[in-house]
């Protein structure tokens, strides 16, 4: 009840406390600020993706004008020699407007990112795009096999069917996640077990069957058990990688990277950090603790 009735208030919160709750989380309003991110964590052995911040547009030319943006993410990134992709949402180049539109948005960039060897991640949003986000991803993947992936939550009833129906057969290349979004119970699981249940065997499906897999978590239960399942199948370091949020959990970050895997930091910047921040801490209240928590230590 203490959550919801801060995630409440969010909206009423000043722009300056909401940018001081957030500044871990977010690099900040312009791209220099996250390519300054990325070198200042190069030197831990982090790799990167870039997320522009943006959801949900509403008109053509919004979803026009950050798909360049993405171009010029990209040939920055190319620029300064990160090793680092990009992770792009479908809302935002306009997947709730036209479909097509959105195809043909994400096809220039995954044409700019194959060109320069880089790569696209089609991040996933709520149940109503996760049909089209899934087509969206394989349709990019055939014209530019090896250089997308898409997203997958273990909160979902549908993502073991989704597996064998589509993942598994096309060998896609995902990044495995809880899900973030208020979806209902005859959807997603709601209990925390199983949801961690569900994760880790949605990831031995995924890695017994050779599908390269970005495990996007900072629950240490899953990052203990994926380490195992890992050590169990004799799993070379390159054949999958942990992912983790800037700002979340350094410690754990480091312990893993000590531990010899591979570990992706996804850096989000750009001018609509308010909305997203504003967004974030409404949709998952628990956030506000964790928000609340570095405002406390500070002081
Ligand atoms: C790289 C990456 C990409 C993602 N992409 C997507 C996506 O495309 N679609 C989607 O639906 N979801 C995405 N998510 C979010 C994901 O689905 C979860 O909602 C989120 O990671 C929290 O779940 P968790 O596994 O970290 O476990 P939790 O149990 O939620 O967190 C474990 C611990 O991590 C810490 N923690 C977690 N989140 C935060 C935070 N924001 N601030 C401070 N501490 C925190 C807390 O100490 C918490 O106890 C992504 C997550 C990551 C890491």
């Amino acid at each position: 009840m203490f959550h919801t009735l801060i995630a409440n208030t969010v909206p009423l919160m000043p722009k300056r406390l909401v940018g001081h709750l957030s500044r871990h989380y977010i690099a900040g309003p312009v791209l220099d600020d996250a390519i300054r991110t990325a070198h200042e964590l190069e030197s831990e052995g982090c790799r990167f993706t870039m997320d522009v911040l943006g959801e949900s547009i509403s008109r053509e030319s919004e979803a026009r004008a950050y798909g360049r943006q993405y171009l010029q993410v990209l040939d920055r990134i190319h620029a300064e020699g990160l090793d680092c992709n990009v992770s792009i949402k479908p809302t935002q180049m306009g997947l709730g407007l036209d479909p097509a539109l959105c195809r043909e948005i994400y096809g220039e960039i995954v044409s700019h990112a194959a060109s320069l060897g880089n790569f696209v991640r089609v991040d996933m949003e709520d149940t109503p795009y996760t049909d089209l986000t899934l087509e969206l991803q394989a349709g990019l993947e055939r014209q530019h096999p090896g250089h997308t992936g898409v997203v997958i939550q273990a909160y979902l009833r549908r993502t073991d069917r989704d597996l064998g129906e589509r993942i598994l057969p096309a060998k896609t290349n995902v990044r495995l996640c809880k899900g973030i979004y208020r979806e209902p119970l005859q959807l997603a699981y709601h209990d925390r077990q199983e949801v961690r249940d569900n994760f880790l065997h949605l990831l031995r499906r995924l890695l017994e069957n050779g599908n390269y897999v970005g495990i996007a978590t900072h629950d240490k239960v899953l990052v203990e058990g994926a380490r195992q399942l890992i050590e169990e199948l004799g799993l070379p370091p390159t054949a999958c990688e942990f992912q983790m949020l800037l700002g979340v959990l350094p410690d754990l970050r480091r312990e893993i990277l000590a531990a010899g895997h591979k570990l992706r930091v996804y850096i989000p910047f750009g001018e609509a950090w308010f909305a997203y921040s504003t967004r974030r801490l409404k949709e998952n209240p628990s956030l506000v603790s964790h928000f609340m928590l570095g405002l406390f230590r500070k002081h």
